[in-house]
């Protein structure tokens, strides 16, 4: 689950992390009572969106030329003007699609005079099985460039969770930066509490960047970008009160009513599988076949007739999808529940595309009598390979 930037820094400040003032807004005339509490000269109007790049982003509905996602405004009227523009419009940055996401919120923070703009992001590196410190002196701009034009310039360590966080940490934060004196000290603070925070709030992924060094030589946390754990929710009530379903693909949010693992692709072929596995097998091999999957879908194996129907619902009310492919092999699941599943759906649904259905395991002959029972025009197959080829071709015809 993503958070704003302005939760997320708020949640930061808790754990004695250097931030800006600033102040959430969801109108102009928040916008500019947020800056009148600010201390000025220089104010910042940020687009909270749930993704980066926002200040490279160009708004849909204005002109190219108008500035982007993240504004510097001299006076309180201009942060005003700006959010007059900029709420509720559309911005298209290099991580949100060609879609964009609505900004119907802005962070109104206090302008930093940066000295030197940093790096630093958090992530649990399934490699070691530990949290990885990522650190850069080039921040501020994209890193996945600067990891593929100079890679020497990117310093990673993961920390043991049996010793924690330890001062050598801090130290390898503070040279990897170059920083000395009393500036390093604050490093090691920094990487501490960040640690902390990581930890505390199951977080899987924390990126600060920029993280400056300002003109008064104090390090300060600009940017924060912070996901965390979906399966740790249940114990993170209050990161849960967080959520901003605006930001979030309908479909997602109705998946994971559901409790479905639902992700949603930019193809046409929509996809229910049982098994993480075999979902990413089923992706494979319509791509394989020269198409490209709308979803990827794990009913799980325990799934009952309802989350079946829901699962099915979800997919054919997708208008990007041009067929789809039901690929479930019955261990747990057993192929006459998910066939009974597909039957009532299609009932409720109207469907107007292709559907392949692919039956293989536990029951699977009463599945197969269902289907065929049924007097629905469904594409039966005999294992994967076939159902991928049928469902390609079906759509393609
Ligand atoms: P994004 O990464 O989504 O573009 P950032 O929060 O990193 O958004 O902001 C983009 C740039 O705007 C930063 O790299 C920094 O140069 C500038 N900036 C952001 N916040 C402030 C601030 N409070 N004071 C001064 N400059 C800022
Ligand atoms: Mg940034």
């Amino acid at each position: 689950m993503n958070i704003h930037e302005h939760q997320g820094k708020a949640l930061l400040k808790t754990f004695g992390l250097p931030v800006s003032a600033g102040y959430p807004a969801f109108t102009p005339a928040e916008a500019e009572q947020a800056a009148g509490a600010l201390p000025g000269p220089l104010y910042v109007v940020k687009s909270q969106i749930h993704a980066g790049g926002r200040g490279k982003g160009k708004f849909k509905e204005l002109p190219a030329a108008a500035k982007g996602g993240v504004r510097l405004a001299k006076s309180v009227e201009e942060v005003r003007a700006f959010a007059e523009e900029m709420l509720g419009r559309t911005l298209v940055t290099a991580q949100t699609g060609p879609a964009g996401k609505q900004v119907n919120r802005l962070y109104i923070e206090d302008g930093s005079d940066i000295d030197k703009e940093f790096y630093l992001s958090m992530l649990v590196d399934r490699g070691t099985s530990r949290i990885a410190f990522v650190i850069s002196t080039e921040g501020g701009m994209d890193i996945e460039k600067v990891a593929h034009d100079t890679p020497e310039k990117i310093v990673s360590f993961s920390i043991d969770p049996a010793t924690g966080y330890m001062p050598h940490h801090g130290r390898a934060i503070a040279r990897a930066l170059g920083l000395t004196g009393d500036l390093a000290k604050q490093a090691e603070a920094l990487g501490r509490n960040l640690y902390t925070a990581f930890v505390a709030t199951d977080m899987a992924l924390l990126e600060i960047n920029p993280l400056i060094v300002t003109k008064q030589q104090r390090l300060n946390l600009l940017d924060a970008k912070i996901s965390f754990d979906s399966n740790a929710l249940f114990r993170q009530q209050s990161i849960l009160a967080l959520r901003d379903e605006s930001q979030e693909d309908p479909k997602e949010i109705e998946a994971s009513k559901h409790d479905l693992a639902y992700i949603a692709l930019d193809g046409s072929i929509g996809c229910m599988v049982n098994g993480a596995g075999l979902a990413m097998a089923t992706l494979d091999i319509i791509q394989l076949y020269g198409e490209a999957p709308a979803n990827f879908l794990d009913v799980g194996g325990g799934a009952s007739e309802e989350k079946v129907t829901a699962a099915f619902r979800i997919i054919a009310a997708d208008p990007k999808v041009k067929g789809i492919l039901v690929n479930i092999f019955g261990g747990i699941m057993k192929c006459d529940v998910i066939a009974r599943g597909v039957v009532a759906a299609m009932k409720t649904v109207n469907l107007q595309v292709p559907l392949v259905v692919r039956l293989e395991g536990t029951n699977v002959e009463d599945g197969k009598t269902i289907i065929r029972d049924s007097g629905l025009n469904v594409i039966p197959a005999d294992d994967l390979d076939d159902a991928a080829q049928k469902i390609v071709n079906a759509v393609r015809s």
